[in-house]
């Protein structure tokens, strides 16, 4: 049975070395215990966060003990009358082929509504997370222009789709110009720019922005946020989604230096994390599923093979080598 450790904390980029593949004897399944078998794993910039020792609103990874996320498994025992074999569960599960658990916080999943690895993204976390904080924070109104960075990514491609559905003109931030016609052919967008081959951000904001940003939807941070603060409409709104841009910063961060722009425009600026909305989990997947059904909206997915490359597939978040939901899948 192999296992995926953290052996360092990693020091600006996380690099290959960081990890550590061991193997351990097969687990048995006591009573009220389940057997799972990992079959689609999440990867996720925030899990960068957990490799740091620092308390968060997530406890650290310890050294030397195995990784954990979003995981799709089958329950391949059963000793607990709530699962039987067969059956598929998400939960937040760690990085070793098979494991055992006493059922609590797995939820199964239906692999006849969604496939399954659609229960990581688009009806997981990311979809949940899209849907949710511009439910509570954006505010968003027919006309209004909806500026959104990581925009061809599991958050970002979702945003920009709901954003259509509310009638909003979207404009899309993402690291290349494939990224960019996908955004446009696949999830409506109306227009997209590539911060990599763009040398002035705040002019090509405002270039894809004529009328001004209402709302800015951050998962980046950084320069991406400067320059969509320059561009901020009077009563803007900015969602602080997440700031993948920092996330291997070694160096201090300076805060926002808006002072001025927040008051003469009075921007609302908000943090906003998807645990903290669990109880409205139900009918935003109910919601999620009724646009998927509708055709109103879609996603995509970079699935990658086999259990050895899960810290791959995770380093290649930061390189932006995946299209929306990056995903491991293990046969
Ligand atoms: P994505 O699917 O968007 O994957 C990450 C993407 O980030 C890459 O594809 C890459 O695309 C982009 N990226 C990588 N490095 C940089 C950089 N230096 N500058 C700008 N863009 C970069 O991941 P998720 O959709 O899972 O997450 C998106 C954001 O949302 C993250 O910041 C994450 O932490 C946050 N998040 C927050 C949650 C919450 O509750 N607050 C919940 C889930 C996610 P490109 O080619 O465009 O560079």
């Amino acid at each position: 049975n192999q296992i995926i450790l953290l052996k360092n904390r990693p020091d600006g980029k996380p690099q290959l070395s960081d990890f550590e593949f061991t193997k351990e004897e097969k687990p048995q399944p006591q009573d009220g215990e389940v057997l799972l078998k990992s079959k689609y794993v999440s990867v996720d910039p925030y899990l960068r966060g957990r490799m740091r020792d620092v308390a968060s609103y997530i406890d650290p990874f310890e050294l030397n003990e195995p990784l954990q996320s979003n995981i799709i498994a089958e329950v391949v025992t059963s000793n607990n009358s709530n699962f039987n074999e067969g059956d598929f569960v998400n939960g937040m599960l760690k990085w070793k082929e098979f494991q055992v658990s006493d059922g609590k916080g797995l939820n199964k999943v239906d692999g006849d509504k969604a496939s399954l690895s659609a229960y990581l993204g688009i009806l997981g976390l990311t979809g949940l997370t899209a849907h949710i904080s511009l439910d509570k924070i954006a505010d968003l109104k027919k006309g209004e222009t909806l500026l959104v960075s990581g925009a061809s990514g599991a958050v970002g491609s979702t945003v920009g789709q709901i954003g259509k559905i509310k009638g909003c003109r979207v404009v899309g931030i993402a690291g290349s110009d494939e990224k960019l016609t996908l955004m446009k052919d696949k999830f409506g967008f109306d227009e997209g720019i590539n911060y990599k081959t763009t040398k002035n951000m705040n002019e090509a904001v405002a270039k894809a922005c004529p009328n001004g940003v209402d709302v800015y939807y951050d998962n980046v941070g950084g320069e991406i946020l400067d320059a969509a603060m320059n561009n901020i409409n009077k009563n803007g709104r900015v969602i602080n989604c997440g700031a993948i841009s920092l996330y291997n910063e070694t160096g201090p961060q300076t805060g926002p230096r808006y002072e001025g722009i927040f008051v003469k425009k009075t921007v609302l600026m908000q943090g906003f994390l998807v645990r903290d909305h669990v109880k409205e989990f139900g009918p935003a997947t109910q919601q999620l599923l009724e646009w998927l059904n509708d055709g109103k909206l879609t996603y995509s997915e970079t699935i990658v093979d086999g259990f050895e490359n899960i810290p791959q597939a995770f380093l290649d978040l930061f390189e932006g080598k995946n299209k929306g939901k990056m995903v491991v899948q293990i046969y």
